[in-house]
């Protein structure tokens, strides 16, 4: 359990530290709900561009979707949302139900049902409805509570809340009618994610403990957080599904991940100029389709003499497909910290995990047999282990680099973006970069 005051400071540090994503302007926060000197539920509104961000069930949010959706479906007063997993182990699927990125969709045949028991005053299910979505029966302890048809002409996530139940255990049944909208394509139902609805005192704080289903934390961003000032505050930026484990340091992402504190596009930082103490890029910058400009964010938000730890693909093959832009020579990593005070930069690993993982591209090991690949793998090994590491630098994997931000001279805020056909393109790029980091993720967690 989190330490109600240890969570109260954690959160304090982080309204502390945000700024209008657009402008760099401060915000104001109008809170919904409060629990336990915690903000459960606000509105973030810069005077110039309105409501750019929210809080939503403790979580920060400056995503357009989630703003969007935040404030068109506000949280019932005085509850919090505690999300579930379609992958939870509770949830019971009867019939045929495929996994994909929206979620999990019925497949073909009739009589599908997912089950899920919850405990709260409510359920919200989020459904992915499109142009091929039918019809569905949501039942609450066997007694039908509401019927929705999804179809939808464009694709949207549609958020239907069951609430109004007396607070303890219920049983949730979702249940595909085979029916459909006369201009429907199919009768498909996609469910996204649940989140049951408690009262703030039943659903917990956020947690603060380390949890990692991602990339394990280089050991000198933790040597890195121990030295931290009184004070101060740290940032994974786009840490993917960790958490760290200590009260200043937040991890923001883009994709709804579980466990970030802030969700938030990477090239337009939500922090006061000059606000943070130490970032970490991780395994980020060759997915930027503008490394330079998400270097400069950094470079603004870091307090002058703040640190930044990084490290970027080298010699890494293809992946996290589209969205894998560049990949960077350690000169390169130099060139783009040109304006910082470059305290180190390095390289790491060598010729066994290069070669392990292009191995895998080309499906090495179907082709010429565990045994010889093993063979060739652990010869490289050795070449490796006989090479001092200043030689293995020309076909290292990763690049690394420790930088500090100047004393002087403080980039300005990203201009505004221009509306129209740009605006489009970078919300389809977007979304091809989701799907890329989807998949990205998906290989990490299988071990690359
Ligand atoms: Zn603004």
């Amino acid at each position: 359990m989190t330490d109600p005051r240890v969570a109260q400071e954690r959160q304090s540090l982080l309204l502390g530290a945000l700024a209008c994503p657009v402008c760099g302007g401060p915000l104001t926060l109008a809170a919904a709900a409060r629990h336990q000197g915690l903000v459960v539920d606000a509105d973030l509104s810069c005077p110039l561009h309105g409501a750019v961000g929210v809080v939503e069930s403790y979580a920060v949010s400056f995503r357009p979707p989630d703003v969007e959706r935040a404030r068109a479906h506000r949280v019932p007063a005085g509850r919090v949302r505690v999300p579930v997993g379609i992958d939870d182990d509770g949830l019971e699927l009867v019939g045929r139900w495929e996994s994909g990125w929206e979620g999990l969709r019925t497949g073909p045949g009739g009589s599908h049902r997912a089950v899920l028991p919850f405990r709260g005053v409510g359920i919200s299910i989020t459904f992915f409805a499109h142009s091929w979505s039918g019809r569905a029966e949501l039942w609450v302890d066997d007694e039908l509570v509401q019927e929705v048809d999804l179809f939808r002409v464009e694709t949207e996530f549609v958020v239907v809340d069951l609430v109004g139940f007396p607070n303890g255990g219920h049983r949730l049944e979702v249940v595909p009618t085979g029916e459909r909208h006369p201009a429907a394509g199919g009768d498909q139902i996609v469910l996204n994610r649940f989140d049951v609805l408690r009262r703030p005192v039943d659903a917990p704080l956020p947690q603060v403990d380390p949890v990692n289903r991602g990339n394990g934390f280089p050991p000198r961003f933790e040597e890195l957080v121990d030295l931290l000032p009184e004070g101060g505050i740290a940032v994974d930026l786009g840490g993917g599904d960790r958490r760290f484990g200590d009260p200043r340091v937040f991890n923001l992402e883009y994709m709804r991940f579980e466990l970030p504190d802030l969700f938030a596009d990477g090239l337009r930082l939500p922090f006061r100029s000059g606000s943070l103490d130490l970032v970490l890029s991780q395994a980020v910058l060759e997915h930027v389709p503008d490394p330079q400009q998400a270097v400069d964010e950094m470079r603004r938000v870091l307090k002058p003499g703040g640190v930044l730890y990084c490290e970027v693909a080298f010699m890494q093959p293809l992946h996290a497909v589209p969205s894998h832009y560049f990949n960077v020579t350690i000169f390169g990593l130099e060139y783009l910290l040109r304006d910082w005070d470059l305290r180190e930069s390095g390289t790491f690993t060598g010729l066994h995990d290069t070669f392990e993982w292009m191995g895998r591209c080309v499906s090495a090991e179907e082709k010429i047999g565990r045994e010889r690949l093993q063979l060739a793998l652990e010869v490289l090994a050795e070449i490796d282990e006989k090479t001092p590491s200043e030689e293995l630098r020309p076909i290292a994997g990763s690049v690394y680099a420790e930088a500090s931000a100047p004393v002087s001279s403080m980039p300005d805020p990203p201009a505004a973006p221009a509306p129209g056909v740009s605006g489009i393109r970078a919300v389809t790029g977007r979304i091809r970069r989701i799907l890329g980091r989807i998949r990205h993720r998906t290989q990490s967690l299988l071990g690359r």
